[in-house]
């Protein structure tokens, strides 16, 4: 066998594009996939359509990671979403813009994406390994790196590119042995949290009785403390990452107007996943509670000359009814158990307190956190490699020469939407060329 010059470790999106793009400039490439076949994860992003990245402007692209994102400048320069969509076009999939900017293939089918990457990859003379997990990497003074597969097989090569992807969805392949393999070499791991993710309440009850409710149009906020210190205030507009608002005024963690859904243990769906990152951070320094409102477009004495409308319009109506006209069905009942309003209570017979009690209740609706769901089930792991240890240009590790680090192994994170994917591929692209590019400055391409 030829002598490797590039070994990559990990073929997902990162990975299947830095092991093609070497190959492309004339490496000789092997990669090894821990699992039987390479992009077992792609495969199911985008509820199995893909979602490959997202129509965004630069500057909003970015925001969406935080101020992590800066450090995408160099790489999205060199390799952005027009020429992604290139890359797969000229590959035979054609794409197509969804809601929020959102870009799929018009096939609705993430295995035109892996098919696509595989046999650039392979086309251009990559040699894939699937079942060979990487345990170890060591660079000796010769400047060449071993790599130790988990047969205690030793591979050896003059580059590394480590694209092992984060600790989500271990079943994917990712399990989080990319941060074992970059500490072995001395690189420092920012502490790991589960990102896109549901989060468990403490009032489980709550959440049974209104499993599967989907709200929408509705004003989640999370609170850096515990419910009863909830402050009083008027939230006008979004805070959190991407949203412009950046930094909240304490106690407030983020704040998004949008759809959310009760589970059986607590609450998901799109703007609680957005959120969850900033509150499994939080978690960790002090308690955190959420605050729903539910008619955000009402101030409370609009919601409550609202309510004193209808009471005067039906005042033999009880609290069930009333409830029955503003909420969900499967909420009517715990919300009328928890507000302390009688329930045969007629709206003739309401008090102003009873009457205040039930404009709270529908504007700040509280509950505590009780953990997240863990890394296992987050789409995405934030933390990961430190950046300022990683080449922004080139992708290439501070520490170690010749090794290239690309995707979610970075401490890089993003709201949903494609960013995700378009980081690890632009990436990967730049730690490909890069990679190929250090075999010529080092005389070793003719090997
Ligand atoms: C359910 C779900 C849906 C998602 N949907 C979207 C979406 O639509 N759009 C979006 O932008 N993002 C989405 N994401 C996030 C996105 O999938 C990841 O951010 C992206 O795949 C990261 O790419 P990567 O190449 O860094 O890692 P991965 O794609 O995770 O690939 C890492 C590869 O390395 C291999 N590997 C790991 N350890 C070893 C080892 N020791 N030896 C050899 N190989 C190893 C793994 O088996 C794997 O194949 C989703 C994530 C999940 C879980």
């Amino acid at each position: 066998m030829d002598q490797i010059q590039i070994i990559v470790i990990g073929g997902g999106a990162a990975g299947l594009i830095a092991a093609g793009r070497a190959a492309e400039l004339g490496a000789s490439v092997t990669l090894l996939e821990r699992m039987d076949a390479p992009g077992k994860k792609l495969l199911i992003t985008g509820k199995g359509r893909c979602n490959i990245t997202n129509t965004a402007l630069l500057k909003e692209f970015l925001s969406a990671f935080g101020p992590n994102g800066r450090f995408l400048h160099g790489a999205f320069h060199r390799f952005f979403r027009d020429e992604l969509l290139d890359f797969f076009r000229r590959r035979g999939v054609e794409t197509e813009n969804e809601r929020g900017g959102r870009v799929f293939p018009v096939s609705d089918n993430a295995a035109d994406v892996v098919n696509a990457l595989v046999s650039y990859a392979k086309g251009n003379g990559v040699e894939i390994r699937p079942n060979s997990r990487v345990v170890g990497i060591e660079r000796g003074c010769d400047g060449i790196i071993s790599v130790q597969l988990e047969s205690c097989e030793i591979l050896s090569a003059k580059a590394v590119i480590l694209t092992t992807g984060g600790a989500s969805y271990p079943a994917t392949g990712s399990a989080g042995d990319g941060f074992k393999l970059a500490r072995g070499v001395g690189h420092k791991i920012n502490p790991l949290y589960p990102a896109l993710v549901p989060l468990v309440l403490k009032e489980t009850s709550f959440a049974i009785a209104c499993q599967g409710v989907a709200l929408k149009n509705i004003r989640l906020t999370a609170f850096a403390c515990d419910k009863v210190s909830i402050p009083e205030v008027t939230i006008e507009h979004d805070y959190g990452r991407g949203t412009g608002y950046e930094k909240p005024a304490k106690p407030i963690i983020e704040s998004r107007f949008g759809e959310m859904l009760f589970t059986h243990f607590g609450i998901g769906g799109p703007i609680t996943l957005l959120m969850s990152q900033a509150v499994a951070r939080a978690l960790d320094a002090s308690p955190v509670s959420i605050s729903i409102d539910l008619k955000p477009a009402l101030s409370n004495k609009e919601l409550d000359t609202r309510l004193q409308r209808e009471f005067a319009a039906s005042p033999k109506r009880q609290l069930p009814a009333i409830l029955r006209e503003l909420l969900p069905e499967k909420m009517v009942e715990v919300m009328a158990g928890i507000s302390g309003i009688p329930l045969g209570r007629t709206a003739s017979n309401f008090t102003i307190e009873n009457r205040r009690s039930l404009v709270r209740l529908l504007k700040n609706l509280t509950f505590e956190i009780k953990c997240t769901l863990p890394l296992g089930a987050a789409m995405v792991t934030a933390g990961g490699v430190e950046l300022t240890e990683v080449d922004p240009k080139t992708m290439a590790s501070k520490l170690v020469p010749g090794l290239y680090l690309a995707g979610e192994v970075l401490d890089l994170d993003a709201d949903t939407g494609g960013y995700n994917l378009q980081a690890a591929f632009s990436t990967g692209w730049v730690a490909g060329e890069a990679a190929a590019n250090f075999l010529e400055t080092t005389g070793t391409r003719e090997s």
